[in-house]
């Protein structure tokens, strides 16, 4: 099963995706979903904003040890919980 990510799935890869850590059939899955989904397009998005700042102010002072992944895991978990409907 290569062909349809559902947007739970999407989401997950777009930190690996905005890292530039994603290849192959991963990455083709990934940008064949965001081709088609304008609520994913939006929230990637938010997520490379969210990263850009992220990595903004880690240049200035370093934020706590985990706050960044948990920061990150907490607006996951929400933006999809409020868009996973099945
Ligand atoms: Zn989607």
């Amino acid at each position: 099963m290569t062909d349809r990510l559902t947007c739970a799935q999407a989401v997950r890869q777009f930190f690996a995706y905005l890292d530039r850590a994603l290849a192959g059939e991963p990455l083709e899955a990934l940008e064949k979903h965001l081709a088609d989904c304008l609520d994913c397009c939006d929230r990637l998005e938010f997520n490379r904003r969210l990263d850009a700042f992220v990595k903004a102010r880690m240049g200035e002072a370093p934020l706590p040890e985990g706050l960044e992944a948990r920061l990150r895991q907490g607006l996951m978990r929400a933006r999809v919980d409020a868009t996973e409907e099945s």
